[in-house]
């Protein structure tokens, strides 16, 4: 046992394994059901990520704010600049379902995309 030692969820199917992880140089992963639970423990135990979904200001739209999300999961480290960064923003409609609304937010290399179509309306 390890003070790093923790539990978490397996996200990657509606399952939802919990997984137990010891931590150490090596970090051993039980309760999982598949190879998939092993991989998601380690990847939690020193690199988690989370997608980002959330919504953004829009400019001459019918509605107030734009569902957006991140393309891929960012690092959950990264997550509170990510959401200053788009706490800041404000886009102009029209937008397209899939468009970047962000490149690169925070650094992370990753995309922030419009969830939905959004038409201009004056
Ligand atoms: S360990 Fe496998 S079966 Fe269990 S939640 Fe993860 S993906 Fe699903």
């Amino acid at each position: 046992m390890s003070d790093e030692d923790r539990e978490v969820l397996c996200v990657r199917c509606p399952k939802g394994c919990r997984l137990k992880l010891f931590i150490d140089e090596n970090i051993v992963v039980k309760g999982q059901e598949c190879k998939l639970g092993v991989d998601y423990g380690k990847k939690e135990a020193r690199h988690p990520e989370r997608e980002v979904p959330t919504t953004v200001k829009i400019k001459n739209a019918r509605w107030p704010r734009l569902p957006v999300r991140s393309k891929k999961s960012v690092p959950l480290a990264k997550i509170d600049e990510v959401m200053e960064e788009l706490r800041g923003l404000k886009v102009e409609a029209p937008v397209k379902k899939g468009e970047v609304i962000v490149q690169n937010v925070a650094d992370t290399s990753v995309d922030i995309i419009a969830e939905r179509d959004m038409e201009r309306e004056v």
